[in-house]
């Protein structure tokens, strides 16, 4: 059975096999949690995401990439592409961020992850409400979990803030 828990910090300190990055489509780097990885991470994060990007073009709404962690203490940092959030088209974006969270869980099981975290993905600059990406992430992630009991021993929800926080608490609770 996998463990799913909540806990509040820096996604960039924590040592698990893999960290979730909330990327751009173009892998460069932004600011948010983006940011956090590539300055923490160093440089050849970003070096990885050019190639694959050189290889495969640019990573779409709600798809991921794996690289390694350079200098962070995880094993590798898998970036998804959450939505942006506009308000026109809400149940076409909890389908994009929803697909974050399972497009990376089938990532990280591939490469052998027993252990993930995940960032609030699409709650900042890309405006998700906050509430509403909760259930989202905790949905997918729950059903993703429920069809592979022995995939992944923990998943860990990572938050920044305290409005997540919260979110999070009481319907993991
Ligand atoms: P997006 O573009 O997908 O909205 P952001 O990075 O702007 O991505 O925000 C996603 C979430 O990541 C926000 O809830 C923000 O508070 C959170 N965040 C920012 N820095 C960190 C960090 N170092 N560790 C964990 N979460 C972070």
């Amino acid at each position: 059975m996998t463990r799913v828990r909540v806990v509040r910090g820096d996604i960039t300190t924590f040592e698990v096999d893999a960290i979730v990055n909330a990327a751009n489509s173009s892998l460069m780097g932004g600011g948010g949690v983006d940011g956090a990885i590539h300055r923490a991470g160093g440089s050849s994060i970003v070096a990885e995401c050019r190639e694959i990007v050189a290889e495969h073009g640019e990573c779409a709404p709600g798809d991921a990439v794996i690289t390694g962690a350079g200098l962070l203490p995880s094993r590798f940092v898998i970036h998804t592409v959450g939505p942006v959030w506009t308000g026109t088209r809400p149940d076409d974006d909890d389908v994009t961020l929803a697909s974050c969270y399972t497009t990376s869980l089938d990532l990280a099981a591939a490469n052998g992850v027993g252990t993930i975290a995940f960032p609030n993905i699409g709650t900042g600059v890309y405006r998700f409400p906050k509430a509403r990406a909760t259930g989202v992430a905790i949905g997918a992630v729950s059903e993703w979990v429920a069809a592979r009991p022995d995939a992944i021993d923990k998943v860990t929800f990572v938050c920044f803030d305290d409005e997540n926080l919260r979110q999070y608490e009481s319907r993991l609770s």
